[in-house]
């Protein structure tokens, strides 16, 4: 027994020293992406539920590896937050979501952008949050075209420098979203202590709609408080035209997700928005 336990040892310690050596290869190649700008945005088109226009897009980042194709940013976005390579990324996520504002709006497109960010991006000391505003102004875009998509986990513990920041950014007129609403702990208690104007009611409610009253009923509820605080409601995951039908029965304001559009790059998303249809 003793020698079979021993045996399992080695294979856990194996194991360990495995997905070690991956993550130091995975940081390696991130390095390496950063440099060569292997990184791109796809935009999620997130539509008026009452017209089915495509009045905002949310921008996705991707990784195209050269060895190992597209990698999720549910992979590699959590290692870029541990080694604050994120401020960097999260640059260029700006930067190239301004330059297809600009191109949306020579299309004569009025879409407001939301745009992912990091607590990192609230917290460090390094991050150029705080140079937004000039950016856009540089390049003749207000900050109103822009969603700030946030997570409950920013309140968690926030510091003095992140209220201060997200303050400043509401102030500057980027409107902020509540990503995966009720998915957290007390997201109450932040909707009041942040200037909101979106919740973004998170898949797993959305998925149980049609078949579950609790799920049904726990969306009305999310919905009608997020009006009564003068907020507005983007339901996210929908897949199904049932599900889009109950949202829009409960008031829901917005929808995105596959039923309406998957997340395109750039180009495919300008043609889409082109298109008589969603424009
Ligand atoms: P999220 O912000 O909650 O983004 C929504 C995710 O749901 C996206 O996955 C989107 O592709 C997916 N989705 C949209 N509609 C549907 C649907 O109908 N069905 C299903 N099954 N999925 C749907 P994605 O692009 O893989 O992103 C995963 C997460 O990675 C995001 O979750 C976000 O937390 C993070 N992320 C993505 N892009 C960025 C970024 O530019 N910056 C940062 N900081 N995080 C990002
Ligand atoms: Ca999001
Ligand atoms: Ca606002
Ligand atoms: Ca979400």
């Amino acid at each position: 027994a003793k020698k079979q336990g021993r045996n399992g040892f080695a294979f856990f310690d194996a194991q360990m020293r495995q997905a070690t050596e991956q993550r130091m290869q995975l940081l390696k190649d991130l390095r390496i992406a950063i440099q060569k700008q292997q990184f791109e945005l796809y935009f999620q088109p997130i539509v008026d539920m009452a017209s089915q226009k495509a009045v905002k897009a949310e921008a996705l980042i991707r990784w195209q590896h050269p060895g190992k194709g597209i990698i999720s940013p549910a992979v590699f976005i959590p290692l870029a937050e541990e080694t604050q390579l994120i401020l960097e990324i999260g640059e260029f996520i700006f930067a190239s979501a301004c330059r297809t504002q600009k191109k949306l709006m020579s299309a004569k497109h009025q879409v407001q952008l939301s745009i992912n960010v990091s607590p990192i991006q609230f917290s460090s000391k390094h991050s150029r949050l705080v140079d937004w505003k000039t950016h856009l102004d540089e390049l003749s875009l207000n900050a109103e075209q822009f969603v700030i998509e946030i997570t409950e986990g920013l309140m968690m513990n926030a510091q003095q420098r992140t209220q201060s920041r997200l303050n400043q950014l509401s102030k500057q007129g980027f409107a902020l979203a509540l990503d995966d609403f009720g998915t957290g702990y007390s997201s109450l208690a932040y909707l009041k202590q942040m200037d909101t104007d979106f919740i973004k009611i998170d898949k797993r409610f959305v998925d149980g709609i049609a078949d579950s009253a609790d799920d049904l009923a726990l969306c009305e509820a999310m919905i009608m408080m997020a009006h009564q605080l003068g907020l507005k409601v983007i339901a996210e995951g929908i897949e199904t035209e049932a599900q889009h039908k109950q949202l829009l029965a409960a008031g829901c304001d917005y929808g995105q997700g596959y039923y309406y559009a998957k997340p395109m790059p750039e180009k495919v998303y300008l043609d889409f928005m082109n298109n008589a249809t969603y424009g």
